[in-house]
């Protein structure tokens, strides 16, 4: 599903002239990071006698948030990270390492939002549930360090990842996991399968986020952080939708 926030036309379309971009690590970031969803517009970049002609419309346009978060909502390109690097036509200071260190994304491509966070038959469901079918790789959202992986109980095979602010998330019911405890993990970087081990019905993620190790409702902690779980929107950083 795609949404769109927004129907503000593109107002800097057929400028000749462009200012230009600041050289500002907030600019950069977010220059490579929509280099890297895909966007058509931004795809020609490298085609072009002068790729800097191409970068302030992109800036301008990251002005208006929504913009760049219908173009991030769209993951169908995304999925292909590793061509990111060849891709890029515009030039930038912050490497990408830098970029997803900040950013916060959706744990899958598509899905289907299931289950809310709350009391579920006299119990607290501690997560929220993203169906996907088995096997569908299910990626970190946001950057950090793996401190369990491996069977546990209810869980099945799980992830937990936790942050550099100290959160922890934690990915439920896999079929199978790609990293391990000890690793370092990137957003956006695969790290098991959609899959329906433990206390589970139905093949689904369960998406956990614990604050000062208490469970708390992942669609506000993520709304906060600039991923909407309903509405399937990533942000490329957090500012951008505090802004
Ligand atoms: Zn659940």
């Amino acid at each position: 599903m795609r949404q769109r926030l927004s129907s503000e036309p593109d107002r800097y379309r057929g400028r000749r002239r462009v200012p230009t971009p600041p050289r500002s690590r907030y600019a950069a970031v977010v220059t490579s990071a929509f280099v890297g969803a895909g966007v058509v517009a931004l795809g020609a970049a490298s085609q072009l006698p002068d790729a800097k002609a191409v970068s302030p419309t992109v800036l301008q346009n990251l002005e208006e948030a929504s913009v760049a978060q219908d173009a991030l909502a769209d993951r169908s390109a995304d999925d292909d990270r590793a061509s990111r690097s060849e891709d890029r036509g515009v030039s930038t200071k912050v490497s990408e390492e830098e970029a997803a260190e900040q950013a916060w994304l959706l744990p899958l491509g598509d899905y289907e939002f299931t289950s809310a966070y709350g009391v579920r038959f006299g119990k607290l469901h501690a997560g929220i549930d993203l169906a996907a079918p088995e096997g569908t790789p299910y990626k970190a959202v946001h950057a950090g360090t793996v401190t369990s992986a491996g069977y546990a109980g209810g869980y099945g095979y799980a992830v937990t990842v936790k942050h550099d602010d100290g959160t922890e998330m934690i990915y439920a019911h896999s079929r199978r996991l790609f990293v391990k405890a000890g690793d370092k993990v990137k957003a956006g970087q695969v790290l098991g399968q959609v899959g329906n081990t433990g206390y589970s019905y139905g093949t689904h993620l369960h998406l956990e986020v614990h604050v000062n190790g208490a469970p708390t409702d992942p669609i506000v902690f993520l709304r906060n952080h600039g991923v909407d779980i309903k509405l399937k929107i990533e942000s490329v950083l957090g500012t951008l939708a505090a802004s």
